[in-house]
């Protein structure tokens, strides 16, 4: 299959052009045309491909086979004339195309601002649909460093430096100072940037470097043992600061600071949160001891039995278990939370009997599910569940447990 001429090298700029359809195909179950020249880019060397029109038809992916150029289009073209005689209009999307052509030429930029600095080569770049991402090779590095790298890659941008694309025999490739090897054999391309990098590189990219705008590292991880940073440049940085200076104005409102002190305050507001969840602990269990010393003191039988409608289940937990250990042969509690109704059932230390097979015969009463120990069993069911008959139930059947081990 013949290579096709690829517009975009010459002209990153160009979007419109007219071509001949050389050949069709189907991929993936959708129709797709071969030109003998295109403007639209092919999805390679971690750049995404172009999407646009074919004769008004929509682009849905266009695809570099060994330098034929593939697009696949939404539906089936026209075909009008005879068979390798067809003309189409194609028209490329301009806004993807300019923002593709400012990340990747940021990229650029920011890959040779990493050698200059910390001699980190580029592993890898893939260009996102949010934000891209660089792979270097480097272990660490200070913000001190990170801020450094930033400042050189924009200043480089502030320059306005021209980017000027040309390709070079194989031969000769060697006289220009690549920052890495050529992948390709044959005709090289140079994307150079006036006297800061050249990279063989066959992708788009913007005339002169103030184009790319702001450039502006976002994250970093460790990965294979390297750091990927994560970038934005042009319009995607302007709505990524937009995006961080809301949330920075929201929380230093909320916290009432300036905001470089809102690190500080959120610290400050996390140790007293933390400070208040231990002292709440205190009280709480004070409390249950409380509680359980009322409920016992009241209690006419051996067993103490009570809808807590409104308890958490820690809590009605932690009362029974408080209680049965003020004289009370056993404790039974019924309440609603967490969107269920639920049981818990406690007997004291001293007292003979088994109540884990209590469940088997409570859990059907209400739907539920549960079991526990000898001495202690929680059961979880529908929400909507009589409580006072629960208790009732489960009341009567731990007298009976209790008698069947305790006969008079
Ligand atoms: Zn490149």
């Amino acid at each position: 299959m013949s290579e096709t001429k690829r517009l975009y090298f010459e002209d990153a700029g160009r979007l419109e052009f007219e071509a001949r359809i050389t050949g069709r195909r189907t991929v993936d179950g959708r129709p797709a045309v071969i030109l003998d020249e295109t403007a639209f880019y092919p999805e390679s060397g971690g750049q995404p491909w172009d999407l646009g029109t074919i004769d008004g038809i929509p682009v849905v992916k266009v695809l570099d086979e060994e330098g034929t150029i593939v697009h696949v289009l939404e539906r089936e073209p026209g075909q009008e004339a005879g068979e390798g005689a067809e003309k189409v209009k194609g028209l490329v999307d301009g806004r993807r195309r300019f923002d593709h052509m400012r990340q990747h030429s940021g990229q650029h930029v920011l890959s040779q601002a990493f050698i200059e600095i910390l001699n980190g080569e580029t592993r890898s770049f893939h260009l996102g649909a949010d934000a891209s991402t660089l792979e270097i090779g480097i272990e660490n590095i200070t913000d001190e460093t990170l801020d450094r790298v930033e400042r050189r890659a924009n200043a480089v941008v502030f320059e306005d430096r021209a980017v000027k694309t040309y390709f070079v025999p194989a031969g000769r490739i060697a006289e220009v100072p690549l920052r890495r090897p050529p992948k390709v054999s044959g005709l090289v391309r140079v994307v150079e940037i006036e006297g800061f990098d050249y990279s063989a590189c066959g992708g788009t990219h913007v005339r002169r470097t103030g184009e790319i705008g702001l450039i502006k590292i976002i994250a970093a991880e460790r990965i294979r043992g390297n750091l990927r940073f994560t970038f934005v440049c042009g319009g995607r940085a302007l709505a990524d600061y937009q995006v961080k200076t809301r949330v920075c104005r929201g929380l230093a409102g909320k916290f009432n600071v300036p905001d470089r002190e809102i690190p500080a305050a959120v610290e400050k507001q996390g140790a007293e949160l933390k400070d208040v969840k231990k002292r709440l602990k205190t009280v709480e269990q004070a409390a249950a001891g409380y509680e359980a010393r009322e409920l016992a003191e009241g209690a006419s039988g051996r067993i103490v039995a009570r809808v807590l409608a409104e308890k958490s289940p820690e809590g009605a937990r932690a009362l029974a278990l408080s209680l049965v250990k003020l004289g009370p042969a056993a404790a039974v509690f019924a309440t609603r939370s967490g969107g269920k109704a639920r049981l818990v059932l406690a007997r004291a230390d001293g007292v003979a009997a088994d109540l884990r097979p209590l469940a088997g015969v409570l859990a059907p009463l209400f739907n539920g599910k549960g079991g526990g120990g000898p001495s202690l069993i929680e059961i979880a069911g529908d929400q909507e569940a009589d409580l006072d008959a629960l208790v009732a139930r489960a009341s009567s059947a731990v007298a009976e447990e209790i008698g069947r081990h305790n006969p008079n």
